[in-house]
């Protein structure tokens, strides 16, 4: 089981074409069926009516799908979790601005700046779990390192085209699993969607190798089962950054619209044959 999940805060692209199609093909290997699922709670970014665009656009390419619950839709399962983490002392409130944040930060981590651990607590936070507007919720990545390996002993995983990994979250700092303009943070919410909707190859690009990191912690903290992960090259332009509607990818429904044949699209892509100018880049250090 492997899942394609965009998150509707823009037109999908090339890059998305090939994510789908990678992750399509890597079901097909084993048999299995490939999941979407929409990530839809990415505060005022979000905009659902794009949602429809992505099926019609999947559907050009060819691909046939089950799709699973949009995240909005599972608001409650993020705080039960977010409540287990809190209920072990491992969440703790955090009212920086971003500007104070940046101004403090201990150099930047996968994520940007690394947070400086100003509203840490120097034991386990016991105040009341309670979501706020101005409050964001960070995990005490040093604690949650030192619960985790007691119980667990070392975090290993496993990356398909990479091999073995062990666990190394602390470069994120304390990430934010609760945010203040949304619910729970991507780290949170995807790592328990992939959990629930029994995704076994998590299936994304190498940009989010790093990532895989937290997530692999989040599964000991929480004991959800650990999957595999099939870390793909992204597409990259001319620039040799990941292509981005922002830097003037062409959108897929754009090309839909003016009648490109999308199964033609998607054989070249699998072909390996990308547009003029794009290349595919498997390192995982990617510039933003
Ligand atoms: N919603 C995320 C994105 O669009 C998906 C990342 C993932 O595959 O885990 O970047």
């Amino acid at each position: 089981m492997t899942r394609f999940a965009p998150s509707p805060n823009g037109p999908l692209h090339l890059g998305h074409a090939w994510a789908a199609l990678v992750a399509q093909g890597r079901a097909a290997v084993d048999q299995g069926t490939f999941l979407v699922r929409i990530e839809d709670i990415d505060g005022a970014r979000n905009r659902p009516e794009l949602a429809d665009q992505f099926r019609a656009d999947l559907a050009w390419l060819g691909l046939s799908w089950r799709e699973v619950a949009p995240q909005s839709q599972r608001i409650a399962s993020y705080l039960a979790a977010a409540q287990v983490l809190h209920g072990e002392g491992l969440l703790y409130p955090c009212r920086c601005t971003r500007a104070q944040i940046a101004a403090g930060a201990h150099g930047m981590g996968p994520d940007g700046p690394v947070y400086p651990g100003t509203c840490r607590p120097s034991f386990p936070y016991r105040g009341a779990f309670a979501p706020a507007p101005d409050v964001a919720w960070r995990l005490d990545m040093a604690r949650a390192m030192e619960w985790a390996t007691t119980r667990h002993g070392s975090l290993a995983w496993e990356d398909e085209r990479r091999g073995l990994q062990q666990a190394d979250p602390l470069p994120f700092g304390d990430v934010v699993l609760w945010r203040k303009d949304a619910p729970a943070s991507y780290h949170l919410a995807a790592t328990l969607d992939d959990a629930a909707d029994g995704v076994s190859v998590v299936t994304r690009g190498v940009d989010l190798f790093r990532a895989s990191h937290v997530h692999r912690l989040l599964q000991a903290l929480l004991g959800l089962p650990v999957p595999r992960w099939h870390h793909h090259g992204v597409l990259v332009g001319p620039d040799g950054r990941k292509l981005a509607k922002r830097r003037g990818a062409a959108g897929l429904a754009e090309r839909r619209l003016a009648g490109e044949d999308g199964a033609a699209l998607a054989r070249r892509l699998k072909d390996g044959r990308f547009d003029a100018g794009i290349s595919l880049v498997d390192t995982i250090d990617l510039a933003p």
